[in-house]
């Protein structure tokens, strides 16, 4: 690297350039799991849209390989690259509610929790996923799925415009009047495209929802599974509910007597009140025995997005592998409690997010995203405590995708794929839009700069 260019560079920014000397590197270029260590360059820090570009320019100019940062949760670690430049988004916060248009404007480092706290003053959220400390802008350009998914549609399905700084410098906005192709691509494709220095997402009513919890003995998993596979498709889209397989934590505020016990447990989030809520339910727990642990109740919609935060945090070894499943079928089910029972650790987990309802409303053609025949995303995720746990983590959740393989769609939420995959299984995910991608691809990074994340190569 020239260190005159690095210098000017520096003192362009309003933001911070850490190079490998600073003080604070080894830090901040920790991402969110610990299983992934990289040691980046450079870390532009970027303040505003004038240091994005110039971070960009530069990157480009130094033939630097050059990772963007917004949350920094990527599986992968997509958010760093060994010997290039990150170009760090998250101290770039900021939200504007708008609620006469019942629209948010939100700034590329903010995570789900900044955008849930400043929505629900007004009564209003966007539907994002179950973790509030995940980035928006990784969440958001993978596809984003949650609690609202089945009422309001995927994060994507609200993405109605967004900045982007692209390869060769130039600042443009995708909506659908302007760029369009590129809001399309942005609605699934990734960090392929550019950098997103601006979301604007429409926003729902949401306030107070009943939701939370329910766990049962794994060895009702068998009877559960299938009664939630029957009653899901009948439910009203009111109602989410992801069902997972997994140990309890051995962690307050979990009662000791139960820890490391396997269980089976749906989460619940109705948007309504507690009596419709129970209502919803009843065709399905009526048939089931009472739950050994019910945290259900009401609570602000933001409690419920965070109520995980305590038991993910930062600093855990994490594998996880994902499958798009359209139906789970009795045999399915056997493979999964097969699998569950050996899990390695008390934080790893599978869980079946529903990607149904409004989600089911939009034509595949219409996003980036293609799995719209898909019923849920499946993400198989071993979570260790320590380094001493990452072999049987990773072990284990990609025997367990494997052998559900056989079970699921062509494809995975890109989101929960790992780099170990390869470019057969991003392909599949895309499907019929993958040709699509790859034009778009061509026409806004011809020379595939924005290449540390689930590539989509430009067309030939
Ligand atoms: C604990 C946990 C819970 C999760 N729960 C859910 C869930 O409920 N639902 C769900 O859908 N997903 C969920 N995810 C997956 C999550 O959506 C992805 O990990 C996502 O990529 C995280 O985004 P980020 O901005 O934090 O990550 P980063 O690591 O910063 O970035 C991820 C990718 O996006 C690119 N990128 C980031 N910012 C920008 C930008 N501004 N412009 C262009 N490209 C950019 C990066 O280059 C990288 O390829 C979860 C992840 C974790 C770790």
């Amino acid at each position: 690297m020239n260190e005159e260019a690095v210098t000017r560079f520096g003192q362009s920014l309003r933001g911070t350039l850490i190079a490998r000397n600073h003080p604070g590197y080894d830090d901040i270029r920790k991402l969110y799991n610990a299983m992934i260590d990289k040691r980046p360059l450079l870390i532009a820090r970027c303040a505003d849209v004038a240091d994005v570009i110039a971070a960009v320019n530069f990157g480009r100019e130094q033939n630097l390989p050059i990772a963007i940062r917004g949350g920094g949760h990527s599986g992968p670690g997509f958010g760093s690259v060994d010997d290039g430049l990150v170009i760090d988004l998250s101290m770039m916060k900021g939200v504007r509610v708008d609620p006469a248009t019942s629209t948010v404007r939100v700034a590329p480092g903010c995570t789900s929790g900044d955008v849930d706290h400043a929505t629900h003053a007004f009564g209003l959220a966007v539907p994002f996923g179950i973790v509030s400390t995940t980035g928006v802008s990784g969440l958001t350009l993978g596809g984003g799925s949650g609690h609202l998914t089945r009422k309001y549609g995927l994060t994507i399905d609200n993405l109605l415009e967004a900045d982007v700084v692209l390869a060769d410098g130039r600042f443009v906005t995708a909506s659908a009047t302007s760029n369009a192709d590129l809001l399309w691509a942005l609605r699934g494709g990734g960090g392929n495209f550019g950098v997103v220095t601006s979301f604007l997402f429409s926003a729902h009513p949401v306030r107070t929802v009943f939701g939370g919890p329910m766990a049962w003995p794994q060895s009702h998993a068998k009877a559960i599974m299938r009664a939630y596979r029957d009653f899901l498709p009948s439910a009203p889209e009111a109602l989410g509910l992801l069902i997972g397989l997994k140990l309890v934590p051995e962690n307050s505020p979990f009662p000791e007597a139960f820890w490391k016990h396997a269980i089976c447990l749906l989460v619940a989030c109705y948007d309504g009140p507690e009596g419709e809520a129970k209502q919803a339910l009843a065709p399905l727990l009526a048939g089931l025995p009472a739950p050994a642990l019910d945290w259900t109740g009401m609570m602000p919609y933001p409690a419920l997005q965070s109520l995980f935060d305590g038991l993910y945090q930062k600093g855990l070894q994490w594998y996880w592998r994902g499958n798009f499943i359209k139906e789970l079928s009795d045999k399915a089910i056997d493979v999964h409690l097969e699998q569950a029972a050996r899990v390695p650790s008390d934080l790893s987990l599978m869980h079946l997010y529903p990607v149904d309802g409004a989600a089911h409303r939009i034509d595949k053609r219409d996003t980036a995203w293609s799995a719209r025949d898909a019923t849920w995303s499946m993400v198989i995720a071993g979570v260790g405590r320590d380094p001493g746990q990452a072999a049987a983590v990773t072990q284990w959740a990609k025997a367990y995708a494997g052998a559900l393989r056989p079970f699921g769609l062509a494809g995975g939420y890109s989101n929960f794929m790992m780099d170990d995959e390869g470019d057969a299984r991003v392909k599949a995910t895309y499907g019929d839009n993958y040709a699509r991608l790859a034009a778009i691809k061509k026409t806004y990074d011809p020379a595939n700069l924005f290449r540390v994340n689930q590539n989509i190569r430009p067309a030939a």
